[in-house]
């Protein structure tokens, strides 16, 4: 999501004649787009602002900006001493619904004036501004912002607001216009994708539209949350043979007792019937979660039930995160009662366990051929391509005659629990597919 934001303010300002440069030390304007989800990304961004500190005692000039979640959250403390000494360098402070108002910022920065700007808007979807898009092939659209479901633990309703969606036919639009430019991938996003609403249209009527605008687009979607997992939905991503068979659904915690402080709004035994339902409808498909340990007052006991479903379930992946008290939100006032240590033991358990599935789900496709899309060149070797399957899986190949944009086959020939290795099946691009 800050990725694709990131595209937004590239746009805003490159309307200004402000062009990117890989070289910070040529920059005239530097701006951090930031997370407020968990302290340590908070860290990260301290950390970071350290650095810019000498580029600004070399260029005073140069303008300095925080943009994001952490914006809002922090504001107060940003411009001053109180963050630990780099208050003092930030000039810029402004939150995801002011976005509009950095090109005037950044030119009054300029004349020294500090900015700020975090109000959240009810409205704002940047519906009209086009993304500026470094990348050819794969496009994020964000399609809704913000989230109304206060899960407990979690800044995001604070941070980014009250929900509000993008409307579908303007969706539609920026779709054709990708399609016309050659783009190969569409990701539709939303801190809760599958809660769009554009008058009576939901998600799935938005994902029908999208991907019947070129079939040769694979289309993806991230993240669903289960409350808002209809019969409807399921039947739209089965029905379409470019909407790629792929769901992130994330669980928490697999204790019905967590589930209910977190204010997750379903207990485990819906997530499970979720799950079948899932897969009766698509038995390929792929799918990957989120888990929090350490959640205030979690036992033992809480956790061995969620090691359980992580055994029972099999995903393919999972992002695991240690609980992080998040200051405002109803979990900081239950206190951070789990200590460090059982946190980390029980991460390191469920990254183990759910390492070791993810091995062994990978390993079955050796002899698979699978489509993969050319994304780029592989972090390992300049010889290698890097691409992804219809279930988000990276695969490494040798590049061939192949190109990045090119759908290709490879048989896959090697596995670990987090890549795919595969030689070339078959020289093919992608065909037209109707359904
Ligand atoms: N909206 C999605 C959902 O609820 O299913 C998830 C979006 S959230 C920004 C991404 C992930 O960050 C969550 O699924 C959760 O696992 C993690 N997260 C959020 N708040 C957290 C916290 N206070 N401590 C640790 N992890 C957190
Ligand atoms: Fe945060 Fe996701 Fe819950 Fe919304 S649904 S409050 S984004 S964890």
């Amino acid at each position: 999501m800050n990725m694709a934001d990131s595209e937004l303010v590239l746009s805003l300002l490159n309307e200004e004649g402000y062009t990117i440069t890989e070289n910070i030390t040529d920059a005239d304007v530097i701006l951090v787009n930031t997370c407020g989800v968990r302290e340590h990304a908070e860290q990260r961004i301290y950390g970071r602002l350290g650095k810019f500190k000498s580029i600004k005692n070399k260029n005073p000039d140069v303008v300095v900006g925080v943009l994001g979640c952490m914006a809002e959250r922090l504001r107060s403390n940003l411009t001053t001493e109180k963050a630990k000494g780099v208050g003092q360098i930030v000039d810029l402070i402004v939150g995801p619904d002011e976005y509009r108002k950095l090109p005037d910022l950044v030119h009054k920065a300029w004349h020294g004036e500090k900015g700020i700007a975090v109000q959240l808007s009810r409205i704002e979807t940047y519906n009209d501004i086009s993304p500026l898009r470094t990348n050819g092939i794969s496009a994020w659209i964000s399609v809704m912002r913000g989230c109304d479901k206060f899960c407990s633990f979690c800044v995001v309703p604070f941070t980014r607001g009250r929900e509000r969606s993008r409307p579908l036919v303007s969706i539609i639009q920026e779709v054709e216009s990708l399609a016309k430019r050659g783009f190969k991938e569409i990701t539709l996003l939303g801190q809760n994708v599958n809660s769009y609403q554009d008058r009576n249209n939901k998600f799935d009527h938005l994902l029908s539209a999208v991907a019947s605008v070129d079939r040769t687009m694979r289309i993806r979607f991230t993240t669903s949350h289960p409350q808002d997992i209809s019969d409807e939905l399921i039947e739209t991503i089965a029905e379409h043979k470019n909407i790629c068979k792929y769901i992130h659904l994330p669980i928490q915690s697999a204790s019905d007792r967590i589930l209910e402080l977190m204010n997750r709004n379903y207990d485990s035994k819906h997530y499970r019937y979720l799950i079948d339902k899932i897969r009766t409808a698509m038995p390929n498909v792929s799918i990957s979660t989120d888990f929090i340990v350490g959640f205030p007052t979690e036992a033992d006991e809480d956790h061995k039930k969620t090691l359980e479903l992580i055994e029972e379930i099999r995903f393919d992946g999972a992002f695991m995160f240690q609980y992080s008290a998040r200051e405002n939100t109803p979990a900081y006032k239950m206190g951070d009662d789990v200590s460090n240590e059982t946190k980390t033991r029980r991460i390191n358990e469920i990254i183990d366990l759910q390492n070791r599935i993810s091995a062994q789900i990978n390993h079955s496709n050796i002899g698979k051929v699978v489509e993969v899309l050319v994304e780029g060149r592989s972090k390992k070797s300049a010889s290698e391509w890097q691409g992804r399957n219809e279930g988000n899986k990276m695969v490494i190949f040798q590049k061939g005659e192949f190109k990045i944009g090119d759908y290709i086959n490879l048989k896959i020939n090697q596995t670990n629990s987090a890549t795919l290795f595969g030689t070339i099946e078959q020289n093919k691009t992608k065909e037209v597919t109707l359904c």
